[in-house]
C-alpha cells in the first residue's frame, strides 16, 4: 500500500479547510442532496463528499455503506487532492498503491473509486466529491463530466457557508475534539448541549429586535416502534427522521438531538407564521413517505410544539418551556399536528 504524500501547500490548504466551517460539523441537507445525486446519476452504490483534515479523512456527506471518518494514511481521496484532475481507480485489487488497503481488503470492500478535488478559489484542494463501488468498472467520459459538474456545486456550497451566525460562531470557537463532540454521532445534528447553547446564543441576538421561534418535535408512539420492529429499527428511524427535518427546515436554521427522539429546531430571524409553515413542512414530509428500514417499510408521525420570543419569554428556560408546553398540547389534541 501507498500512504499519499502531503501537498507542499498542507498548513495553508488546511487553512482553507477550517475556514468553510464544514469541518466536524453538523450534517447539512444542501451536501446531502448532492451525494445523493451522484450516487443516482452514476449508479454507484457509494458517494462521498470528504474532506481531508490533518490525521483523518471526515465525510461531510455519504450515501451508501460509508462510515464518516477514516485514518487519512488509508484514503483515496488523499490521493486524489494532490492533482487538479480526477482520479480515478478502475480496479482497486489490480493496483499495487491499494490492493491491500485495508478499506479495499475489508469494508466496505472499495473495487472502484472515481474523485474529484474540490478546490477552493485560492486553489487549495480541501477535498473531494467521489464515488466508490464494490465492482471494478469504467466511467464514460459523459459520467466524468457529471461527477464534474457535481464537484464543481459541492464547491460553491463549501464557499457559501450557509448557516446562522450562532452556528458559525461556535464551529468557529471550538476545536477539533470538542466539536465533534457537538455533535449526535447518530443523527449528525447538534447533540442536545449544543442545540441549547445556540438557542440561548439566538436569544441573545434576538434582543437586538429579529423575531425568533423554537420548534420541538416529537415522534408519535416511537415506543411502539421499537416494540414492534427493534431499536434497530428505531434508530435508523430517528437518522431518516433528522435528514428530513433538515431538507424542511430552512438552510441556516440550527438543528439539534434534545432527547432520545425529540428534536429542537432553531428558527431565527423568523416570525410565527413563518415558523407555523417551515414545521408544517416537517411535519409533511414525515407523513407523506414511509419510513425504509430493513424490517420493511412503516410509517411514522409528528408532533410539533412551537414558541415564539416574546417580552415575557425571553430566556431559554422560558423560551423551551413553552416549547414544550405546546408539544403536549399537540399530543393531547391528537398528534401527528403543530401547536403553539
Ligand atoms: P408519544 O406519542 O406520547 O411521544 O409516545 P412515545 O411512545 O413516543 O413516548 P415517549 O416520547 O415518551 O417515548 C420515547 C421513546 O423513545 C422511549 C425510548 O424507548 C425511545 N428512544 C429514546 N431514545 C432512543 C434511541 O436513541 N433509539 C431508539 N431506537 N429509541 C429511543
Ligand atoms: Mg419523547
Ligand atoms: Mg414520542
Amino acid at each position: 500500500m501507498k500512504a499519499p504524500d502531503i501537498p507542499v501547500d498542507e498548513v495553508h490548504r488546511m487553512a482553507a479547510l477550517r475556514s468553510t466551517g464544514a469541518l466536524f460539523s453538523p450534517s447539512e441537507e444542501r451536501f446531502d442532496r448532492i451525494t445523493r445525486l451522484t450516487s443516482q446519476l452514476l449508479g454507484v452504490p457509494m458517494a462521498v463528499i470528504s474532506l481531508v483534515a490533518d490525521q483523518t479523512q471526515w465525510h461531510k456527506s455519504f450515501t451508501g455503506p460509508v462510515t464518516a471518518e477514516i485514518p487519512r494514511r488509508i484514503s483515496f481521496c488523499a490521493h486524489a487532492i494532490l492533482s487538479s484532475k480526477a482520479f480515478v481507480v478502475e480496479d482497486a485489487r489490480l493496483d499495487p498503491r491499494f490492493a491491500d488497503n485495508p478499506l479495499v481488503t475489508g469494508e466496505p470492500f472499495i473495487r472502484f473509486y472515481a474523485g474529484y478535488p474540490l478546490e477552493m478559489p485560492d486553489g487549495s484542494r480541501v477535498g473531494t466529491l467521489c464515488v466508490m463501488d464494490t465492482q471494478p468498472r469504467k466511467l464514460t467520459r459523459q459520467q466524468l463530466q457529471g461527477l464534474r459538474d457535481l464537484a464543481a456545486i459541492a464547491e460553491s456550497e463549501l464557499q457559501r457557508g450557509q448557516l446562522n451566525a450562532s452556528q458559525r460562531e461556535l464551529i468557529r470557537e471550538r476545536d477539533e475534539l470538542k466539536l465533534k463532540a457537538s455533535v449526535d454521532g447518530l443523527t449528525r445534528v447538534w447533540n442536545r448541549s449544543a442545540i441549547t447553547e445556540l438557542v440561548a446564543a439566538e436569544i441573545a441576538r434576538a434582543k437586538r429586535g429579529a423575531p425568533l421561534c423554537v420548534a420541538m418535535v416529537d415522534v408519535d408512539h416511537f415506543k411502539k416502534v421499537n416494540d414492534t420492529y427493534g431499536h434497530r429499527t428505531g434508530d435508523i428511524v430517528l437518522v431518516e427522521l433528522a435528514a428530513r427535518i433538515r431538507r424542511a427546515a430552512r438552510e441556516f436554521d440550527a438543528v439539534g438531538r434534545y432527547g432520545g427522539e425529540e428534536f429542537i429546531i432553531v428558527l431565527s430571524n423568523c416570525n410565527l407564521e413563518t415558523a407555523k409553515a417551515v414545521c408544517e413542512r416537517i411535519r409533511r414530509f414525515v407523513e407523506d413517505d414511509p419510513f425504509a428500514a430493513p424490517t420493511g417499510e412503516l410509517r411514522v408521525t409528528v408532533s410539533i410544539g412551537l414558541a415564539a420570543l416574546d417580552a415575557e419569554h425571553a430566556d431559554l428556560e422560558s423560551l423551551v418551556g413553552v416549547a414544550d408546553a405546546a408539544l403536549y398540547k399537540a399530543k393531547g389534541n391528537g398528534r401527528n399536528q403543530i401547536a403553539y
